[in-house]
């Protein structure tokens, strides 16, 4: 099998790239937020959980097709000011990916606090408007759940990447990497909580379906969530991953069998 045909490479991420802008007029979350766009548009967002040099080269490739995106970085495993600021350079929104409240196993004002401290060495890098939270799987604690106390917008934050779309009565198919499937079942906690019907449009299990879909019918509006780290640039690090995420899944699984 030829790499360029394997799913989850950044060939084929282009190739989701390509459709996206023939189809849709793609908006950060920032822009959107702001804009409220009418039309065919998709909002596009990153999450760089690991692998932080997986972000530039898909920051290049959306570059190279005219798009913009915005990338979520987490402080301080992900947070390298210089690859920040050439993603930046390229024209992408540069997010913050908090996860206080599990740092500080669900101490409120401890977990504010932080928030303050990581959020102002993002704001040494570059402007930062939107925020995201990092749902992490393996924690009791939702950070999310710090906005239920406090306001993101006294911290001159306009959004966050999940409550600021629940909130909008704007009909989004929200789309999903997470577990390297399209099909949105493998995600215990990185899910936006929507009344409408459009959780899962068909079964996009490939890049390849959800190409096809975005050709043939597509959304009014599409909200898509890639993870830089899951889209391999060589067939080594393709094989390790495929791997890994093997290993996630099983994993989930037997999380989700043990909640019900
Ligand atoms: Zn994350």
């Amino acid at each position: 099998m030829a790499f360029k045909s394997l799913d989850f490479t950044l060939d084929k991420y282009q190739e989701l790239c390509t459709v996206l802008a023939e189809n849709y007029t793609v908006y950060t979350v920032s822009e959107y937020l702001s804009e409220k766009p009418e039309g065919k548009i998709a909002v596009l967002r990153h999450d760089v959980d690991r692998k932080i040099k997986n972000s530039l080269n898909m920051a290049k490739r959306e570059h190279e097709m005219g798009i913009r995106s915005s990338y979520y970085f987490r402080y301080p495993s992900t947070f390298k000011p210089d690859l920040i600021r050439k993603i930046r350079d390229l024209g992408h929104e540069i997010g913050y990916h908090y996860e206080v409240l599990s740092k500080t196993n669900g101490d409120y004002p401890k977990a504010i606090a932080l928030f303050q401290t990581e959020l102002e060495e993002f704001r040494k890098i570059c402007p930062v408007n939107t925020i995201c939270m990092h749902g992490s799987p393996l924690s009791k604690y939702n950070n999310r759940d710090l906005w239920t106390r406090y306001d993101y917008h006294s911290y001159g934050i306009s959004g966050e990447a999940f409550l600021s779309f629940e909130q909008t009565s704007d009909d989004f198919h929200y789309l999903t990497d997470t577990g390297r499937t399209w099909s949105g079942k493998r995600s215990l906690r990185d899910v936006i909580k929507t009344t409408s019907a459009h959780d899962d449009p068909v079964s996009l299990d490939s890049t390849d379906d959800l190409i096809t879909w975005i050709r043939s019918t597509g959304g009014k509006k599409l909200y898509i969530t890639a993870h830089p780290e899951r889209w391999s640039a060589n067939l080594g690090e393709w094989l390790i991953w495929s791997f890994l995420d093997f290993g996630m899944n099983v994993g989930k699984v037997f999380l989700q069998r043990n909640k019900a």
